[in-house]
């Protein structure tokens, strides 16, 4: 599939039959107070896919992300990120970046000192995260407030240093936890265009949770939709609409039946729970 690229050289996404970055298989999540969060998930990621996570609040969404992150352990199945145990992945690759709906940026700190802190935690020295930073905040249209503080930016400003955060550490993996959900829609938009514009440039494979349908049809390669609490996996869809996104896309009769097609899968989710 195209993807724009800088300079308009058409680039190739890789084929869907990749490189594995995550495997999970028939992956459960109980909690120490009993709550199965999770039952018998099991889908893989190859590298240069969007794949979005859909599914009624409380699913276990954000639980499976925080997993594929090691931030957490799984409770029965098996999980592999880049062919490690997700913690050991983090530890010894450290090329995954998690971002997430709350901005998260140390208010004390300037636009600089929020996107070099990774790179600083590092250890790499100054003037290397000092570029490494400044190009990232060049790429999210920012380059003019690195030495402003979190406070006298926009919350569509926020998030952008918070996804150049992420780019500037290079990661190949990107895991996004309803990153515009606190946002209003035209930011939004103008943010799902700037990710993937991001995505192409820096080669990310993404995970991205969302309860935006729409959403999750503009950015996506394909589209799991999960059921309620515990949460599984009850459809895969696919997303072929064409590399580069245009925001006219969203008009488009194929688009429209993908976000038909992932309502109505979210719906009778739904349902079946409150029969339940
Ligand atoms: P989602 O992201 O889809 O809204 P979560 O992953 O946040 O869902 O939560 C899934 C379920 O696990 C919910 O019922 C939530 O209350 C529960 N849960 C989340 N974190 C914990 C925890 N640390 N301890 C116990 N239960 C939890």
């Amino acid at each position: 599939m195209a993807v724009a690229r800088p300079g308009g050289t058409p680039a190739v996404k890789p084929s869907p039959l990749g490189e594995s970055l995550i495997s999970i298989d028939r992956v459960g999540k109980t909690y120490a107070n009993g709550t199965i969060a999770l039952e018998d998930i099991s889908f893989d990621v190859r590298d240069g896919e969007f794949v979005s996570l859909v599914g009624p609040s409380g699913c276990g969404k954000s639980t499976l992300l925080r997993m594929v992150a090691g931030l957490g352990p799984i409770t029965s199945g098996t999980m592999l990120v880049e062919g490690l145990s997700p913690k050991a992945a983090r530890q010894e690759k450290a090329d995954t970046a998690f971002v997430f709906q709350d901005a998260n940026l140390m208010p004390w700190r300037t636009v600089m000192g929020n996107v070099e802190l990774p790179l600083e935690l590092r250890g790499m020295e100054k003037i290397a995260r000092r570029a490494q930073a400044a190009e990232a905040l060049s790429m999210v249209g920012l380059g003019d407030v690195q030495k402003s503080y979190p406070r006298e930016l926009s919350g569509g400003m926020r998030m952008r240093v918070s996804l150049a955060r992420a780019l500037a550490a290079h990661p190949r993996l990107l895991l996004m936890d309803e990153p515009f959900g606190a946002l209003d829609e035209i930011t939004r938009q103008r943010l799902n265009g700037e990710l993937l514009r991001l995505c192409a440039l820096a080669n990310w494979t993404c995970v991205f949770v969302t309860h935006n349908v729409f959403e999750a049809v503009y950015l996506s390669t394909r589209i799991l939709v999960m059921s309620a609490r515990p949460g599984r996996i009850i459809a895969e869809v696919a997303v072929p609409l064409p590399h580069p996104r245009v925001p006219e896309i969203r008009t488009d009769p194929e688009f429209t039946r993908i976000v038909r097609e992932v309502v109505s899968l979210l719906g009778s989710a739904t349902d079946a729970h409150e029969e339940d």
